[in-house]
């Protein structure tokens, strides 16, 4: 991978990057087709990174399907497809990690301790060994590609980033890898979580400033399923994801959400642009 991301380097080639866990829905797929426009080549890294799951977490069940993601990889555009096994990731010594502070404390990384430094570890890793001019990451994952913006800019990383919107099914419900472990009942119910931003979005539109109020009606409206448990929902800046009280005109804010459904935690967003 080396000599040739350096020989497309050599040639005058723009490299874009799009990591991934893998079992690959349209939602990556719409990052390869973003990832075409920006590069020459397109790089797509399947690799479930065994350092951003807590021992609890779903790492072991984590869906895979390699050959079913080469042949989706390579109709949506990718040049170099680069899966590599966890030794080659991390040798037995391995002894240096990337670890954010801050932003990284809070939402996803307040439940889930450890995760962002296996992402941005894992990252800076894909970033040194693919040499990307570009890096797509999905706005499904507010928080991390903010994180990867961040890791970039304090970092002097020289990679462009890019966060494409969120694609989801017809429904509403973000693509998500994870959905396929979600029961008929839990996949059913789960269109509540988009249907909650969009009460929001709604709320706010109509005038309401108060986030507890927000929050108030989206817990609601969740709790009408029953098999919905909410980790948080959250209504926060969407640079520094400070928690709102009030939400002022002429700012957006960023409204998070993680919900569980038996063992599936999902997780979706929006961001709103408050007139
Ligand atoms: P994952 O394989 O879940 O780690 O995701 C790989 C990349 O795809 C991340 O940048 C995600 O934010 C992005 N992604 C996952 N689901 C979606 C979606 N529904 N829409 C847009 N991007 C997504």
């Amino acid at each position: 991978m080396q000599r040739t991301a350096d020989g497309f380097r050599r040639e005058g080639k723009r490299i874009g990057i799009v990591p991934t866990m893998g079992y690959l829905h349209e939602g990556h797929l719409s990052l390869l087709r973003i990832a075409g426009q920006h590069a020459n080549i397109v790089v797509t890294t399947i690799f479930v990174n065994p350092l951003q799951f807590a021992p609890h977490e779903d790492f072991s069940r984590y869906p895979r399907d390699i050959e079913r993601d080469t042949q989706l990889a390579e109709t949506a555009g990718t040049d170099i497809l680069f899966i590599p096994e966890n030794n080659e990731m991390y040798s037995r010594d391995h002894t240096t990690y990337i670890v954010p502070e801050r932003i990284a404390d809070v939402l996803e990384g307040k439940v889930r301790p450890g995760h962002f430094r296996g992402v941005a570890t894992v990252v800076a890793k894909l970033f040194n060994i693919t040499k990307p001019h570009v890096a797509v990451f999905g706005q499904k994952d507010a928080q991390q590609a903010l994180l990867m913006q961040r890791m970039v800019s304090d970092l002097n990383f020289d990679v462009e980033v890019i966060v494409a919107p969120i694609v989801r099914e017809p429904d509403g419900l973000a693509m998500s890898s994870r959905n396929v472990y979600l029961h008929p009942e839990e996949r059913a119910q789960s269109v509540v979580l988009s249907q909650s931003l969009q009460l929001a979005e709604k709320r706010i539109a109509s005038g309401e400033r108060n986030s507890g109020n927000i929050i108030a009606a989206m817990t609601n409206l969740i709790s009408s399923k029953p098999l919905a448990i909410i980790d948080y929902i959250s209504i926060a800046n969407p640079h520094t994801l400070q928690e709102l009280e009030e939400i002022s005109i002429g700012a957006a804010v960023l409204i998070s959400l993680a919900v569980r459904f038996g063992s599936t935690r999902l997780i979706d967003n929006t961001i709103v642009n408050v007139h």
